[in-house]
């Protein structure tokens, strides 16, 4: 089966999709853009309050109504089941409409992320009769016991780079804990999350359990965060946004939020990585893939100085194996940037970088090819001190800094991050040295041999520090979805 496909063809969602169906509301209209040719993907409205206002009536209502808090676990998990298989029976309508819409490719997104996504959804349905608490010691004729109790309603609020997937890690352990979900799409690639409530609807979760609305961050993302009735929030987004959505909970009342936040994530290649070759695929894969749009791209890359000019010469080699191209084409291999604004801001980061003393290996200016799209080239940049903005801040593109470390000591502490702390890698064949990294490195994942997500579900993600607090995937995962109760039984 052939996987490219013309995107004009895809039908795409028009509305929020609030109470169990699409909905039209007036709003200031955002225009959609196709990041791979700059064409209009679609129409879609800052839904502000009235939006959120409209969605938390239907998620009281459905909570009300649907009994969802109260259903036997397992009548929920059949539920969420349904919804896990039609997301599958869809996985080349999903896959198709995400990657025309966003920086994903089609080579992934029908046979990737469209089956993570009823994977995550199965995964967590299955939580549902596994959520327990505890029973905790007293004297005798008392009883004391921890209970998980969902919140109600809770907001989710998401950004652009991986979408269907990004949301299913809130959405559904928030539905399987009990909840109903308002929840924002980014205002770049909204579309596949309004397609998936559809399915949702389709598979018999009850309307106004699950509200996509569509908007701007400082209008309806903010809007969510603010509203009394919503009460927590998970954010995925940047260390900025995710400092104003703490402020404004503070604002608004006192409500948790979570906050899976931006990084700057080390790989640190040791002299004893194995073979040169396959280490660097690994190595610049991490920070190429999505065209370096993911949170825990390896955009830091620290190598042993015994080894470093030879590794660099070969990671120089892989980057310029990559075919850019339109995301619909199966034989893409290098993603566009999700928007021209992102793709002038990396651009412009670089110029600093170089400004500030650093300089260029390969790449450093947006790749030309005959689409419009916004392409970058990989870039990998030396000389970058810890006071250069190249060091400071997140490219969110497919930009590497390269230094050299002495030994194992001093990679560990060139690893450390002022701001940062969401990942790291290190790559050695010794276990020792392995396990000495993993502990010394300051950051809510570490990876040996390998740069990126566990494809399992239940590796727990998060950061320290500035990227964030709070964790997605995993009994992690589910567990902030509720608030623990604690009882007292007195029964002398
Ligand atoms: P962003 O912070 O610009 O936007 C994220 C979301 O927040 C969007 O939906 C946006 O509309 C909304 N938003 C913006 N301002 C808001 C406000 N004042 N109030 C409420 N909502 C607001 O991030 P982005 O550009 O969409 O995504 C890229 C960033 O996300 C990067 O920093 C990346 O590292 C981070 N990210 C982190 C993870 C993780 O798991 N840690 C995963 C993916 C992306």
């Amino acid at each position: 089966m052939t996987l490219s496909f013309d995107p004009s063809t895809v039908n795409i969602p028009k509305g929020h999709h609030i109470g169990g169906g699409y909905v039209d509301l007036p709003g200031v209209e955002i225009e959609v853009l196709r990041p791979s040719d700059q064409q209009p993907m679609g129409i879609v409205n800052d839904g502000g309050e009235p939006a959120v206002e409209m969605a938390v009536a239907a998620a009281r209502s459905a909570l009300k109504t649907s009994r969802w808090s109260k259903l036997a676990p397992r009548e929920r998990a059949k539920i969420l089941i349904r919804f896990a298989q039609v997301i599958e029976d869809n996985n080349v309508y999903l896959g198709q409409l995400e990657a025309a819409g966003s920086s994903r490719l089609v080579s992934g997104t029908i046979t990737g992320d469209a089956i993570r996504t009823a994977g995550v959804v199965r995964y967590f349905a299955e939580y549902c009769d596994k959520l327990e608490g505890i029973v905790t010691a007293t004297e005798s004729d008392t009883l004391s016991y921890v209970k998980r109790e969902p919140y109600g309603i809770v907001g989710a609020i998401v950004p652009w780079n991986f979408p269907m997937i990004t949301a299913a890690w809130k959405f559904a352990p928030a539905l399987a804990a009990g909840n109903a979900v308002i929840m924002k799409t980014s205002e770049l690639a909204p579309h596949s999350l309004l397609a998936l409530a559809q399915l949702a609807a389709e598979a018999g979760l009850p309307a106004g359990l699950l509200n996509i609305i569509n908007g701007y961050g400082h209008t309806t993302g903010a809007a969510i965060v603010r509203h009394p009735a919503v009460m927590m929030v998970s954010f995925t987004g940047s260390t900025q946004t995710g400092a104003a959505i703490m402020t404004l909970a503070a604002q608004s009342g006192i409500k948790p939020v979570t906050l899976e936040l931006g990084g700057k994530s080390p790989q640190l290649v040791l002299a004893d990585a194995g073979d040169l070759d396959v280490v660097a695929s690994r190595v610049s894969a991490a920070f190429m893939a999505n065209a370096g749009q993911v949170c825990t791209a390896g955009s830091r890359i620290l190598v042993e100085e015994n080894i470093a000019a030879e590794f660099i010469e070969r990671v120089v080699g892989k980057t310029r194996q990559i075919k850019a191209g339109p995301t619909w084409d199966e034989a893409t291999t290098f993603a566009p940037i999700i928007s021209r604004r992102q793709l002038d801001r990396i651009d412009g980061m670089v110029r600093q970088t170089i400004a500030e003393g650093g300089s260029v290996i390969t790449g450093g200016a947006p790749l030309e090819i005959r689409n419009e799209g916004n392409f970058y080239t990989p870039t990998l940049l030396d000389n970058v001190s810890d006071d250069n903005v190249g060091f400071r801040e997140e490219f969110f593109g497919p930009v590497a800094t390269i230094r050299a470390f002495a030994d194992l000591e001093e990679g560990i502490a060139l690893a450390a991050h002022p701001i940062y702390g969401l990942s790291a890698s290190v790559h050695t064949t010794d276990i020792k040295k392995a396990l000495k990294a993993a502990d010394g490195i300051e950051a809510g994942m570490v990876w040996v041999n390998q740069h990126g997500r566990s494809p399992e579900f239940t590796y727990t993600a998060g950061g320290y520090k500035g990227s964030g607090f709070g964790k997605d995937m995993g009994r992690a995962g589910i567990e902030e979805f509720t608030r623990q109760k604690a009882v007292w039984v007195n029964y002398a």
